[in-house]
């Protein structure tokens, strides 16, 4: 059996520790065994567990949505809006908004990412959320959809949510009205996807725009990288930074985006991209069997990160 087929045994038994997110009913539903783990690099892929399994991209958005909104405004011009500084709080926290000039910390905790989403290219909500979804058409070549299901459940228990927004918008951090700005957010959030896709995202970024037609510039991808280095698995970022030390993200849906710049793992070599999906999160937010994968997986395979 290889290496990685071990791994990722060893992973789905962590399953148990971890429970599908509550707190977004429709997510609450999941099964909290699952595992899929999808592995690719420009010409060879490695899929382990049912990779065509559909979930929303929940918190993974946050990477895209700040990389379309940074490419149309220019780095400067997003600076204004949002930091590049990690919190070390969870993702929806509220305390800080009245630190740091009011000004949200960064756009992978919800605060920031609100504001991007007021920020994304369009006249309307529709083209905003548009901006978003055309980009990963562009990468994955294919067409992807919003679950309407998962964005009326989150919609419908947004109270955080919308009292970030609120503040946001009396500091003039929203370009968009508040009702506009969650919307599009939570629509962003509630991207159907499967782990193949997002194994194909992360190797987008792996590759800096290489394997496909989406546009973004090198600067922004390697921001987008550093901040998912920096803020990218929630309260955990520093701990996975030190013991796996890939730029990643996830999300409360169990999925996770992680970038090799360069390795070799089983037939894969040069840049991979790793997209996971495992429903059961423990208590900051990431797959209890994500983390253990990709821990197991740095430590038995030489893979560079920067
Ligand atoms: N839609 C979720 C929220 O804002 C995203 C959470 C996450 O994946 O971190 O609460």
């Amino acid at each position: 059996m290889k290496n990685i087929q071990k791994i990722y045994e060893h992973a789905q038994q962590m399953t148990h520790k971890g429970n599908a997110a509550s707190y977004i009913p429709a997510l609450a539903k999941e099964d909290p065994t699952m595992l899929a783990v999808s592995l690719m690099s420009m010409n060879e892929q490695i899929e382990l567990g049912d990779c065509k399994k559909t979930f929303t991209l929940q918190s993974v958005v946050k990477v895209l949505s700040f990389m379309v909104a940074a490419n149309h405004h220019g780095i400067e011009e997003i600076m204004r809006y949002v930091d590049v500084e990690p919190t070390g709080d969870s993702f929806n926290s509220i305390v800080r908004l009245e630190s740091n000039n009011n000004k949200p910390f960064n756009p992978m905790i919800n605060a920031g990412a609100i504001t991007i989403a007021s920020l994304l290219p369009g006249e309307s909500m529709f083209e905003r959320v548009k901006s978003v979804t055309a980009f990963i058409e562009k990468i994955l070549s294919k067409q992807v959809s919003v679950n309407n299901e998962v964005f009326m459940s989150e919609y419908h228990s947004a109270d955080y949510n919308r009292a970030i927004a609120y503040i946001l918008q009396a500091n003039g951090f929203l370009k968009s009205d508040v009702e506009e700005a969650l919307q599009v957010y939570l629509q962003l959030c509630s991207i159907s996807v499967n782990a193949s896709d997002l194994a194909k995202i992360a190797l987008y970024l792996a590759t800096n725009g290489q394997n496909s037609e989406a546009v973004c510039s090198k600067q922004v991808i390697n921001i987008a990288k550093a901040l998912m280095m920096t803020c990218g698995m929630y309260n955990f970022s520093g701990k996975f930074a030190a013991f796996v030390g890939l730029p990643a993200k996830s999300g409360v849906s169990g999925a996770i985006i992680a970038v090799v710049k360069e390795g070799e793992i089983e037939q894969l070599k040069g840049p991979i991209g790793i997209g996971l999906y495992g429903p059961a999160i423990d208590d900051v937010g990431n797959s209890v069997a994500g983390i253990d994968f990709l821990t197991e997986m740095s430590k038995q395979y030489e893979l560079f990160c920067l």
